[in-house]
């Protein structure tokens, strides 16, 4: 048996994880599905996200945005 959420179970939008409204392909639902954002990494050009899958977890992609405002808090 593994371990699954019930499909009438209100999703879990935990304060650290942001919720984007957007939805990718998901190779493992083979449908296209709500995402959510994770922050992966702070880069010096930017911060790099992975968006999974909401409804199974795959990951479907990342991205890099130009917000290299997070990292100079490094620099001091
Ligand atoms: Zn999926």
């Amino acid at each position: 048996m593994k371990p699954r959420r019930p499909a009438s179970a209100p999703p879990d939008q935990s304060s650290y994880d942001e919720f984007e409204a957007s939805e990718l392909f998901c190779e493992r639902c083979r449908r296209a599905r709500p995402v959510r954002k994770h922050l992966l990494l702070i880069l010096p050009t930017g911060k790099k996200y992975d968006y999974v899958c909401s409804v199974c977890g795959h990951s479907v992609g990342s991205k890099t945005d130009d917000d290299a405002s997070a990292f100079s808090i490094f620099q001091a």
